[in-house]
């Protein structure tokens, strides 16, 4: 099988799944065989869960068929994880990944910087894979900026009032039966019908179907150690006490860095770490203002509490990897996690204060 490079990207497309039907490839038996898919099916449901991405930490590891199959067998796994903060966490990472690439490739888009080696959905293509392509007009926006007028059904299926009052309709410009947004709305608008189509019918029954036996227990100890992992995040320290002199070093850069817009990963990173002491978007943007970069807001509900396991903030792990664990001291050689170091240097503090 040699999919289209644009399903690796996109696996949740239609077309991505028709691919995987007529290949006539079966879930059971790449299962029962080890495929490398399954690896990654692994990887993807573990990155969403514990980093709210599904972005490979190895890409160049992974075809573009393994890329492709592995949605469906995450889909698989995290039905037999089976747990609502789970599924709701990878449709969420789903989303986001999506969100990210989706932006990068209507960017270059813009720019006209398509490259024939990396294959990038066009927003057209994109709307009708959602149905809206009879629902969104381009038409000239703020400052020469691309702008749209979009069907106010389709708005109002998509949008949700608690992204901020912005996003109410009485605070749009309706007429003739559409409202304005810009192409950040629209791609968050986007990133909303992703979200919606990757959590549609999920969990799904495993056992009991065709192969599914063989296949639960094939992903037994795997389902077994998403679990425990999901478990054990959530056990993280709760801390609600904000004293940015006890952050751990590299939140401490992060935040300091109020030269450049940080990366996603960063952002996403710091903003996990604040929302967890019970910061919300307001409060952060006002002491951190290096994180008011449009997105934040948004940003801070993806990541507060949902389905009563709020999404945690990146370990030092994840942090290493994306090269944002900056300037470690002899605490972090104690501990797994920013927040753990957090708590500790909290309490450490507390007694110290207390011993004078
Ligand atoms: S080891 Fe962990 S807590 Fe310490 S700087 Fe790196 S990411 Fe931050």
């Amino acid at each position: 099988m040699r999919p289209d490079p644009l399903y690796a990207r996109y696996p949740f497309f239609r077309a991505a799944r028709e691919a995987v039907q007529r290949a006539d490839i079966s879930p059971p038996r790449l299962v029962t065989e080890g495929d490398p898919a399954v690896e990654r099916a692994r990887e993807r449901v573990e990155r969403a869960l514990m980093s709210g991405t599904v972005e490979s930490e190895t890409p160049g590891r992974w075809s573009d068929r393994d890329e492709l199959l592995s949605y469906p067998i995450a889909r698989i796994l995290v039905s037999l994880v089976d747990v609502r903060a789970a599924v709701e966490k990878y449709a969420e990472a789903e989303a986001e990944t999506a969100f990210e690439r989706l932006t990068a490739d209507l960017e270059a888009d813009d720019a006209a910087l398509r490259s024939v080696s990396t294959p990038r959905a066009d927003l057209g293509t994109v709307l009708d894979e959602f149905d809206l392509d009879g629902a969104v007009r381009r038409v000239d926006g703020d400052r020469g900026r691309a702008g749209y007028r979009i069907d106010v059904t389709a708005y109002l299926r998509l949008a949700d009032p608690d992204w901020g009052d912005g996003w109410r309709l009485v605070n749009r410009d309706l007429a003739d039966g559409t409202v304005p947004v810009d192409d950040a709305e629209l791609t968050r608008l986007l990133r909303e019908a992703v979200r919606r189509r990757v959590a549609d019918g999920l969990p799904f029954e495993v056992r009991g179907s065709s192969g599914g036996d063989a296949i639960a227990d094939a992903l037994a100890e795997d389902v077994a150690t998403l679990r425990d992992r999901l478990a054990e995040r959530e056990r993280l320290p709760d801390v609600d006490a904000v004293v940015p002199a006890q952050f751990p070093p590299c939140m401490q850069a992060l935040l300091e860095d109020d030269e450049d817009p940080l990366d996603p990963h960063a952002a996403f990173a710091a903003t996990a770490f604040l929302v967890s002491l019970g910061l919300d978007a307001d409060a952060i943007a006002e002491r951190w203002p290096v994180l008011d970069d449009g997105s934040l807001s948004y940003r801070a509900t993806v990541l507060d509490d949902r389905g009563g396991s709020q999404y945690p903030a990146p370990s030092c792990a994840t942090m290493q990897t994306f090269g944002d664990c900056v300037n470690p001291d002899e605490r972090c050689e104690t501990i797994d996690h920013p927040l753990r170091y957090y708590a500790a240097a909290v309490a450490d503090a507390d007694a110290d204060a207390n011993a004078d």
